[in-house]
């Protein structure tokens, strides 16, 4: 598959909005070996009291578990947000072969929030010797519609 796809990122749009109903501030997460997805997740840390369940985290650890191997080396993560360092650094160190995101998280709390973490995925991306593709922003409009922003 070629990255980034139109069709996965517009399900998992469509799944993020769908898993997250009320839940505000919520991101998805999907992860793909070839042309198949085979971990989804939406962000939980309200829901779970857990400051780390990102989205991307979540479905992390789900594919981790069920796999009973952390390595994500030929998986690609599509996020409907720009990982934030926490997540990008996870995925860094997993080996993903790469990252297509949707929104910049430039908008709003997360704005804020970015400068306060300011620490960008490129030189968290550039400690490693294994590089992570990062493509985004991808559907941008679309992902920030799930924050209920308007762009
Ligand atoms: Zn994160």
């Amino acid at each position: 598959m070629n990255h980034p796809n139109e069709k996965v990122m517009r399900e998992l749009i469509e799944y993020t909005a769908k898993k997250a109903g009320k839940q505000s501030q919520a991101t998805g997460c999907f992860i793909l070996k070839g042309n198949k997805i085979v971990s989804k997740a939406i962000s939980s840390t309200q829901k779970s009291q857990d400051t780390t369940a990102h989205a991307e985290i979540n479905a992390m650890r789900k594919l981790s578990k069920s796999r009973k191997n952390n390595s994500l080396k030929g998986y690609w993560v599509y996020s409907t947000q720009k990982p934030c360092p926490m997540c990008a650094s996870a995925i860094v160190w997993s080996e993903a072969d790469g990252v297509v995101y949707g929104w910049e998280g430039k908008k709003g709390w997360v704005d804020v929030y970015f400068k306060s973490l300011n620490l960008s995925n490129v030189v968290i991306n550039s400690s490693r010797l294994k590089k992570v593709k990062m493509i985004g922003p991808f559907l941008e409009s679309e992902c920030l519609k799930i924050k209920g922003y308007k762009k």
